[in-house]
């Protein structure tokens, strides 16, 4: 039921926008989908880890409202130069932290291992992994694309307890589907989907799983979202290109239903 779970739409700006655009995007945000986000549904906005800080300090007092980051180190601290761990995150006022996206697995070699240690760390500092899974265009074509994820969870998540892992918001991102403006269809979604939520409930049980968020990222836009998100099991989105025009952002806040 979907009314058991949180609906997020989180935007992950990536490696852009300078300090001032940075602000001046979000105070936008702020004001175009305040009124919008109620209830169960929640805004996220992962910028770089320069604008962390104050961002947070301009999202104060909007409950619906959260800042997270785009990545988080797997050590608490130590000699690792020009690095960013989960504490410092946290200490800015982030809620969320996105783990395992598909770029910093094929660009940084981020592995399922890495990332089951990342996720540990960020959940031993208080913030909500979003933890990113999904199949390369190769794989979908091998038609391995189940065992992809499969093995995504397995390796990355399913090493948490019940309690860790229900703090946890997973974004399935087929990899063919970011940045290309090839959407996967509501129906190829809604597939995988329904496939992450059963793997949940086979692991640990089916309410767990059914208070599991899970979003859909990948060439999201204002044009497809709505139907997205009225798919039984995508609970928002995690968005990418859009994310980065207050007007398209917050039309596919407004698809939320
Ligand atoms: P996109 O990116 O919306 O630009 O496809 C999504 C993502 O990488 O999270």
């Amino acid at each position: 039921n979907k009314a058991m779970r949180k609906k997020i739409v989180a935007g992950n700006w990536k490696m852009n926008m300078d300090y001032n655009e940075g602000l001046a995007l979000f105070s936008e945000v702020i004001n175009m989908v305040k009124d919008e986000a109620t209830g169960s549904q929640q805004v996220v906005v992962c910028s770089p880890f320069i604008h962390l800080h104050s961002l947070a300090q301009l999202g104060k007092g909007y409950a619906n409202i959260a800042i997270g980051a785009q990545n988080a180190h797997q050590n608490e601290s130590g000699a690792f130069t020009g690095e960013i761990s989960a504490k410092m995150i946290k200490s800015v006022g982030a809620v969320y932290v996105i783990l395992g996206h598909s770029e910093r697995r094929q660009y940084f070699g981020e592995t399922n291992e890495l990332l089951a240690k990342k996720t540990d760390t960020a959940l031993a500092n208080d913030l909500k992994p979003i933890f990113c899974i999904g199949e390369t265009l190769q794989e979908r074509e091998a038609n391995t694309h189940f065992d992809v994820i499969k093995t995504q969870l397995a390796e990355g998540l399913f090493h948490l307890d019940e309690t860790a892992f229900g703090k946890v918001v997973i974004a399935y991102e087929p990899v063919w589907a970011i940045g290309t403006g090839v959407t996967a269809t509501s129906a190829q979604a809604q597939e995988i989907h329904a496939f992450i939520r059963a793997e949940i409930a086979a692991k640990y049980s089916q309410e767990l799983a059914d208070a599991t968020t899970i979003l859909y990222g990948g060439s999201c836009n204002p044009k497809n979202a709505a139907e997205l998100f009225a798919q039984t099991d995508i609970d928002g989105g995690l968005i990418g290109g859009a994310s980065l025009k207050s007007r398209d952002f917050t039309d596919i806040v407004k698809a939320f239903n």
